[in-house]
Formats: C-alpha cells, structure tokens, sequence
C-alpha cells in the first residue's frame, strides 16, 4: 500500500460526536524515523476512553491534539524498521491511532506479542488486553471480593462487565449485573453465569432501587460501577455496611456536556463505603501475569470474552458510536487490515 488513511480529530466533539467532527484523510505511508519502525495497523480498540481523549479537559492523558488521528490502542505488524529491536513482521500492541499505518520510536509503549498464542490477535485487544485485565485486576488487586459476596456490576453486558462478573462467579461471588435491554439481561445469566440480570432500561431511579434490593437484600459488598448516572445513584441506595466501590467508568456521562455527576453520596458515608479510582493504567507492569490468567480460565471453559468485530477503517465512526448506543455485543474492535 503507498497510502495511509487516518480517522483524524477535526474539532473536538460537544456533547454526542458526529461525523463532521472527523476527516478520514489520505496520506503518503510514513517511513520509519531514525531508530524507530511503522506499525501496520491491523486491530484497534475502539473504547469510551477515547470520547474523554477528544475533551480539552484534564484528565489522564493529554488530549487528542486537533488534526491528529484518534488514538488507540491497535495491535498490527511491523511493516519498516530502522532498529534490530522490532524486525518486519514482528506482531506488536501499543497506543498508536485509527489509521492504516503508525510510526514508533523504540522504547515507547509498543510491545512485541506472539500471536501464536490466541485464535485472533485482536485477542490481545479484548480477553489478554487492557480491557479484559481492567476486570481482572480491578476485581482481584483492589475490590478483593471473598467468597459469599455480594457483587453488583453495572454495564454488565459489555467488555469489562461481562468479563468482570465472570471472575466474580469465579472467585465465588453471588453476582448482580445491570444491563440495557432483555436481549443483554438474557446473555448475562445464559451465557456468562450472572446470578440476576436487572434492565435498566425506562426505570426511574426508585424503581431500579427496589429490583436491586429484592436482589440483594442485605446490600451490595462490592459494586463495579462502569456506568454512573441514575444507575449509579440505584445502586448507592443499596450498599452493605464497609461497601468497596471500583469506580471503572461513567459511561452515562461522557456524551453529557454538562457532567452533572452522581446524587445519593450520603449512601458512601452512612454505609462507610470506600469509592476507589481505578485505572488499568498502573498495572502495565502486570500485563504478562493477568493474561495469562486469563488466558488459562479461557482454556478451562470458565471464562467467555466476546468480540463485536466492525470491520474498515471508513467506518470508524459508525463503529466507535456503537459503545453509546449499546449496539456493541462484547470488546469493540475495528478491523483494519489482516496483516503486511
Ligand atoms: P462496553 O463494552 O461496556 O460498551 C459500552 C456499554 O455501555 C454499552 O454497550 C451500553 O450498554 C453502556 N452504555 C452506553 N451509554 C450508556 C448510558 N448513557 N447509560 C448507561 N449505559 C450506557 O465498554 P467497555 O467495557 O470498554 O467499558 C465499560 C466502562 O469501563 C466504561 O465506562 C469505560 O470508560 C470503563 N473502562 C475503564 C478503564 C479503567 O482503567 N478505569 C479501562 C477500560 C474501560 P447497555 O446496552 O447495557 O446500556
């Protein structure tokens, strides 16, 4: 290929992204820079992160600069190098962009993977990528739910939920999730094992509160909030005494402008509750050993991660919007390219 076509940031969205505030752009496909080498993009992770990158807000990470292309994680090939580290045709992961070809430079966060290792490299995206672990190491290093609890999970159905109350089963958790729609609630109890699906779908706040307490009498343990919202205020009004909240995501919130946050935090203190700020980030240095945990639960049966492939890059937008919508069934990936 001699062209490289990259999903750039045009403006920065206000409120629900559209399509003008993107330009899929042609351009020349990048040599590498001294030491460096150019990745062919073949996987990205489409992610809800990258809506709060497109902010000039603080956060995190700085925001997308305007003009570039969005960022993402991709997994891809080693198309041109000028460093022995990586060679052509090496498979590596790293925070590089939605476009066909990125340039790297030796000692960033690329990683060489071995690809021989799963059924589909964009496995390293979904079950043995940051999504997957943020249910793993947010379970067991910062909730440590014992045996017996109770574990509420909101945004049940999608990556890190499902996955989340999969290993909540596992570590022998009784387990509550929160989803959008019959369809959703169906697979939480059919196909990962939850013990109650609730639909949030139309209830009002006290509604939602008393399907989670017929649930959960005596109050949630451990709540696994990726949503916020009026979901997240259900759940506060349902908290057992010493509750640990893992505050993941705020779904609910990133498309909203005015970012109105969560009512009932009185619940926090009245119950002695902890809220814990948790991001994947700090447990890169762990990646190895949470995979192939994973990876081994996935072997035995014990663990189901699915994936919602969209494929083209000309349909990044259509796809990334899907995580809004709740069209997504499982980690969202963008299929670029098979490879070289
Ligand atoms: P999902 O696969 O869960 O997809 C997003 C889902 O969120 C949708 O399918 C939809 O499900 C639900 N949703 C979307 N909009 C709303 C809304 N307004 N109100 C309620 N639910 C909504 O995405 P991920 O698993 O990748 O991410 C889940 C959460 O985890 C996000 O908040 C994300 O930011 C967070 N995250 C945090 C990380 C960290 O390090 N802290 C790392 C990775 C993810 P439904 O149909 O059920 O409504």
């Amino acid at each position: 290929m001699t062209v490289n076509r990259r999903f750039l940031l045009a403006r920065r969205p206000v409120g629900t992204p559209v399509p003008d505030d993107f330009a899929l752009v042609e351009q020349p496909v990048p040599t590498p820079p001294a030491g460096g080498f150019v990745v062919r993009n073949c996987y990205a992770s489409l992610d809800p992160a990258q809506r709060g990158w497109m902010d000039d807000a603080p956060s995190y990470m700085p925001p997308i600069p305007l003009g570039d292309p969005v960022r993402a994680t991709t997994i891809g090939v080693v198309a041109a190098s000028d460093t022995p580290d990586f060679a052509v045709g090496d498979w590596v992961m790293g925070l590089n962009g939605l476009e066909d070809y990125s340039v790297n430079q030796t000692g960033g966060f690329t990683m060489k993977v071995d690809t021989a290792l799963v059924d589909s490299p964009s496995r390293f995206l979904s079950a043995m990528g940051a999504v997957g672990l943020t249910a793993y190491f947010g379970l067991t290093d910062v909730a440590k739910p014992q045996p017996g609890e109770t574990l509420l999970v909101s945004g049940a159905a999608g990556a890190v939920g499902s996955a989340v109350g999969q290993i909540g089963k596992i570590m022998g958790c009784r387990v509550i999730g929160i989803a959008g729609g019959a369809e959703k609630c169906r697979r939480l109890t059919e196909d990962y094992g939850f013990d109650v699906a609730i639909d949030y779908k139309g209830k009002s706040v006290g509604q939602l509160a008393a399907e989670i307490r017929a649930a959960a009498p005596d109050g949630a343990d451990v709540v696994f909030e990726n949503v916020g919202g009026t979901v997240m205020e259900a759940e506060l009004l349902n908290l057992a005494k010493k509750a640990r909240i893992v505050l993941c995501g705020l779904i609910s919130e990133y498309n909203s402008p005015e970012k109105v946050g969560v009512r009932n935090l009185w619940q926090v203190l009245a119950q002695q509750a902890t809220i814990y700020g948790y991001l994947i980030m700090d447990y890169a240095p762990r990646f190895a050993e949470g995979g192939a945990v994973m990876a081994d639960w996935m072997a035995q049966g014990r663990l189901r991660i699915d994936e919602d492939v969209q494929v083209g890059l000309e349909n990044a937008y259509d796809a990334f919007m899907r995580l809004f919508s709740g069209a997504n069934t499982g980690k969202l990936v963008l299929k670029i390219a098979d490879g070289l």
